[in-house]
Order: structure tokens, then C-alpha cells, then sequence
């Protein structure tokens, strides 16, 4: 049985409280601040499965992302040391965080997902055996991996001097 309002510790001693029983927020208290948000991912994912299982394997899908957010801060650290370039202009600059944001937000959810699997074990499998939802799982999985691999290439195009140009290269 999932409580209303859980509190959690995370591996590297940040505490939080989570509640996952409203079908349409999801509250994550990460300390005094309160993430409130939609579930999204947990709807596509969670369709079909019965009350019981889609509350634990959501809860431990947002348990996933407090336990995983040295990775998520790491991540965005990389982003933005590899993104510190000079750009060609406001438009250019935005092009540029907003792929760098689209890949962060895709890897942290897999990631997250990941840590789902990894706590519930074989329970996961089982319960997706029972409940296959292979459409919600499809979305999920292939657009999420879609998403971060192509924002991040887009992030590296975008980060490049020259990437506001549509002009091929000149040959000497
Ligand atoms: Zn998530």
C-alpha cells in the first residue's frame, strides 16, 4: 500500500517527501521545496495497470529521480561546460539550451525509469507480463532514447560557430 504523503532518504542523504496518489499531481518535496508536477510520464506508462501497481511503480519512478539527481546535476553540468561557446545571437543561444534541456529532461526520465526496474525487480517484469501496455511502453522507451539522442546531437550542432548558416563549407 502506497501512503498519501511518503518520506524518503536518498543514497546521498537528501530527504524529500513524496506523494503519488492523485491521478493528475504528483508532489516531490525535495527538502522545504515543493516540485509539484503533472504526471505524465507515469500516465503513458502506468495505462492499464491496476491502482495498487501503478501507485508503487510511480512512486519509485519519482524516487528515482531524487536518487539519480547527483547524475541529473552531473549531466547538466556537462551540458553546460560543453555548451559554454560563443553563439551567433539570441536565437542561436536558445536553439542551443533549449535542446540541451529537451536531452536532460530524456535521460533523467530513463534514468529514473531505470531505478524503477532496478528496485522492484522481478515484480516489474511480472507485473508488465500481466499487463503488457506495449504502446505506453514503446512511447516511452523509443521516444525518450528518440528524443535525448537527437536533441543531444542537436545540441551539438547548434553549439557549433557556424551553425546558424545553411552555406556547405568553402573548398580552398
Ligand atoms: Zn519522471
Amino acid at each position: 500500500m502506497v501512503k498519501k504523503l511518503q518520506r524518503v532518504r536518498s543514497w546521498y542523504g537528501l530527504s524529500g517527501e513524496i506523494s503519488v496518489e492523485n491521478r493528475l499531481w504528483h508532489l516531490v518535496k525535495v527538502g522545504p521545496v515543493p516540485l509539484p508536477h503533472p504526471p505524465l510520464v507515469n500516465l503513458v506508462l502506468r495505462k492499464g495497470l491496476p491502482h495498487e501497481e501503478r501507485l508503487r511503480l510511480s512512486f519509485l519512478h519519482e524516487f528515482g529521480h531524487l536518487q539519480t539527481f547527483p547524475l541529473a546535476f552531473l549531466l547538466a553540468g556537462l551540458l553546460l561546460v560543453s555548451g559554454h561557446r560563443r553563439h551567433r545571437g539570441l536565437r542561436a543561444l536558445l536553439k542551443h539550451i533549449v535542446a540541451g534541456a529537451i536531452a536532460h529532461e530524456a535521460v533523467w526520465e530513463l534514468s529514473s525509469e531505470a531505478y524503477a526496474i532496478a528496485m522492484a525487480g522481478l515484480e516489474y517484469r511480472r507485473i508488465y507480463r500481466r499487463y503488457p501496455n506495449r504502446l505506453g511502453r514503446f512511447f516511452f522507451w523509443g521516444g525518450r532514447a528518440t528524443l535525448a539522442t537527437f536533441a543531444s546531437l542537436w545540441f551539438r550542432h547548434s553549439g557549433k560557430p557556424n551553425s546558424g548558416s545553411l552555406a556547405p563549407p568553402s573548398v580552398v
